[in-house]
């Protein structure tokens, strides 16, 4: 049995990041950037004034001194070429050009204005309230590198530079294929042993958390040639494949038989964590690359190895370098036993730096796992104590 990381590592060097595309600044969010993006101007692209107040020459603005006020004002939005002469104050706003001459603007609450002169109240130094050209980003610099996640941030300093477009990877499309006899959908009533479709939708959720949109959940019963019909479906038209459930060693579980009908081996299968022992995972280049992740059917199990295995790989087919579990040190607030053979993750709630374990442990508990944001590894047959300094990896995004 591979080991987590074993697992991950083999998946991750199986996958091709999409082919690139340029695409509008707003598709851009939560993506990898495929290419660097340097700066074609600096920002600020020309000295201009950080408050509404007056451009003077900063050795005439001393405290009670009193200078003469331009006919002439200086707007944003256009650069009409003043001249502060000695002595002498131009009005001036916000984000507008600095007049020549002029080394600090006062603001307007710092004078008192009488007519056509105003007294300095607050005496100025040179460079006051003035936002020099080049201060925040200089022409040349990167803005953006390759693998770097478009923020809303990001898209705006793309925007600054009059940019409206950005390279990134083709997103990958991919569908969703829940199993089970005894899966229904809402709607339905429950008959005796039946149980609600819960895996379908929380796959579709964590897709869609990761901007990524999933084609409807198909549902098919456990029956191998059911099975086969709607991976071969499935294959025609997305990347990637998750499936939930049927991947164990019951007489139920077709996905491994049905994957290999199409010619698809089990590369990984079952791997030495908890919950999600039966992970599996194969792939084929032709006749055009196909990634199937085959999940436990169990709730927790189908959310922790997405959280391990499924997010990382479509992070890296979405061009991301390398995609890591994002980790965080806490302090653990209750004990934790594992008393098993694999590393088991519990799930709880991560809160100003404090991890607290949350609900009944186990792969089908759901609603601990719904008041989750995060979990922790403890290793086989390892305790941690209350207090301990631990790595809790939030639930992204
Ligand atoms: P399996 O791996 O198919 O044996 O499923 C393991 C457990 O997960 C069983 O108790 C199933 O009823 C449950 N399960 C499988 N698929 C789903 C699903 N889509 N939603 C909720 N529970 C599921
Ligand atoms: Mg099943």
């Amino acid at each position: 049995m591979l080991t987590e990381s074993e697992a991950r590592d083999h998946v991750l060097s199986r996958l091709q990041p999409g082919a690139l595309e340029s695409v509008p600044l707003c598709d851009c969010l939560g993506r990898p950037a495929a290419a660097q993006v340097l700066a074609e101007v600096s920002l600020p692209g020309f000295d201009n004034s950080q408050v509404d107040g007056y451009a003077v020459r900063a050795a005439d603005a001393t405290l009670g001194a009193t200078l003469e006020v331009s006919d002439e004002q200086q707007p944003a939005g256009q650069n009409k070429g003043l001249t502060v002469a000695p002595g002498q104050a131009v009005r001036i706003f916000t984000g507008a050009p600095i007049p020549e001459a002029a080394d600090a603007v006062v603001m307007q609450e710092d004078v008192t204005r009488t007519g056509s002169t105003i007294t300095i109240n607050e005496a100025a130094t040179v460079g006051d309230l003035i936002r020099r050209t080049g201060s925040d980003l200089c022409r040349g610099q990167v803005l953006v590198h390759p693998g770097q996640i478009f923020t809303p941030a990001l898209v705006g300093v793309l925007a600054s530079q009059g940019l409206a477009q950005a390279m990134v990877h083709r997103l990958p499309s991919v569908g969703i294929l829940s199993t089970g006899d005894e899966i229904i959908e809402p709607g339905q009533p429950l008959q005796p042993g039946q149980i609600y479709n819960s895996n379908g939708p929380m796959l579709a959720a964590l897709l869609a958390a990761q901007g990524l949109r999933g084609s409807p959940v198909r549902h098919c019963h456990d029956d191998l040639t059911a099975t086969i019909q709607a991976l071969e479906d499935l294959a025609a038209s997305h990347d990637v494949i998750i499936i939930s459930g049927g991947v164990s060693v019951g007489d139920h579980d077709h996905v491994k038989p049905a994957l290999q009908a199409l010619g698809m081996a089990a590369e990984v299968w079952q791997v030495k964590v908890k919950p999600g022992k039966p992970f599996l995972f194969a792939h084929r280049t032709q006749p055009r690359p196909l990634y199937v992740f085959g999940l436990p059917g169990n709730p927790v199990a189908v959310f922790v190895t997405y959280q391990l295995f499924v997010r990382p790989a479509l992070l890296k087919l979405m061009g991301a370098a390398a995609p890591a579990l994002p980790a965080v040190e806490a302090r653990l607030m209750a004990p934790l036993e594992n008393d098993g053979g694999r590393p088991h993750y519990f799930r709880g709630r991560l809160h100003n730096g404090c991890f607290t374990p949350l609900g009944v442990q186990e792969s089908h508990a759901l609603f601990g796992l719904s008041q989750s944001n995060a979990m922790t590894c403890v290793e086989a047959r390892q305790t941690q104590k209350e207090g301990a300094r631990i790595v809790v990896h939030p639930f992204a995004p």
